[in-house]
């Protein structure tokens, strides 16, 4: 059996970390390879577009930004593999991932696998999802033309893409637990003027109902009056936040109690030699512009680690 190729750097996951990661481990000249399991751009291209990112004064859509971050890292030598990486082993001074692809061994590896969409975990949601019950507006919005629609959850995603969605569907109902939104005033300020949006305070949904052609109702309780109503809907969009992708990351790299993983300034997890940055990281804002910081302070470490001879052989 040949000896699997070494890495400087092996960089898990295509999101704009991910990506940000790379530039700077290719344009310091380090040996480096991004592996990335579906497609270059991650959890960002669920968004169709992105207005806090600083250069780009109208917004821009998230299609356009991930072309241009790539373009960049590729400009500078990026080398990227479609492969999803299974498991990880940390045990000596070269990290060893296993993917579907073979082996793969690194002298750092830099964590930027981001997050996916939780799950409601409610009667139905299983059952319907791809058919009435999804967790990506710009993937599914095109198929409820002129339909009504329920959003669920309060944060950024669920208001912003509530929004989106009026672009498609004739109504749609954003449904939340408290009596107000987690998400910034100003995404809050366009929902609450937008005529094609109504918000059901307090109110969560309990059941997913349909048949076959899809999703029919949403049962909706009260937590105020513990009440339960029937509401008519072609489809339900579920935002209620987002869980770490680490099932593949050895549990010797210490997480916080949500499951992100944790680590210091430099982005050094509790492993030597192994960083993480962007969504997947234990942190306060989860934005573009804080997981390119982080790809980018990440892969400056993860240099310095391996220029530094006590860390390997
Ligand atoms: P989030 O901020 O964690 O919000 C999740 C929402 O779902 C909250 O309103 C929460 O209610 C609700 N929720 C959670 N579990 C629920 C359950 N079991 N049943 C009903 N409701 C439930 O998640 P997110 O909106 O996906 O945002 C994730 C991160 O990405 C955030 O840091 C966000 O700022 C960022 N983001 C930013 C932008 C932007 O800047 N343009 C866009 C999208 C996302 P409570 O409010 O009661 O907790």
């Amino acid at each position: 059996m040949t000896t699997p190729e070494l890495y400087d750097m092996v960089i898990v996951g295509g999101g704009p970390a991910g990506l940000t990661a790379a530039l700077y481990a290719c344009r310091a000249r380090y040996k480096t390879l991004l592996v990335e399991r579906i497609g270059l751009g991650g959890q960002l291209l669920t968004y169709e577009k992105v207005d806090n990112y600083p250069g780009f004064p109208e917004g821009i859509t998230t299609f356009e930004l991930t072309e241009l971050f790539k373009a960049q890292a590729v400009r500078f030598g990026m080398e990227h593999r479609s492969t999803e990486v299974t498991s990880m082993d940390v045990s000596g001074p070269i990290k060893v991932l296993q993917t579907a692809d073979g082996p793969i061994q690194a002298k750092a590896v830099i964590i930027a696998t981001g997050c996916a969409p939780k799950k409601l975990q409610v009667k139905g949601e299983a059952e319907f999802t791809g058919r009435g019950v999804s967790y990506c507006a710009v993937c599914d919005g095109p198929f409820y033309r002129n339909e009504t629609v329920a959003v669920v959850g309060g944060g950024d995603t669920a208001v912003e893409e509530a929004v989106y969605l009026t672009k498609f569907v004739s109504h749609v109902h954003i449904i939340h637990r408290r009596d107000a939104l987690r998400a910034v005033k100003i995404i809050q300020e366009e929902a609450f003027a937008n005529p094609k949006i109504t918000v059901h305070w307090n109110r969560v949904v309990t059941e997913i109902h349909g048949g076959p052609q899809g999703v029919t109702d949403l049962a909706l309780q009260d937590t105020l009056t513990g009440d339960v109503s029937r509401l008519e809907v072609a489809g339900v969009f579920i935002f209620v936040g987002l869980i770490p992708n680490t099932a593949w990351v050895p549990e010797t790299v210490r997480r916080d109690p949500l499951g992100f993983l944790m680590t210091d300034d430099d982005m050094a997890t509790s492993v030597p030699g192994v960083f993480a940055a962007g969504d997947v990281r234990s942190k306060s804002l989860r934005q573009i512009v804080t997981a390119v910081g982080d790809g980018a302070t990440a892969a400056f470490n993860a240099g310095r680690y391996i220029e530094s001879p006590a860390h390997h052989g």
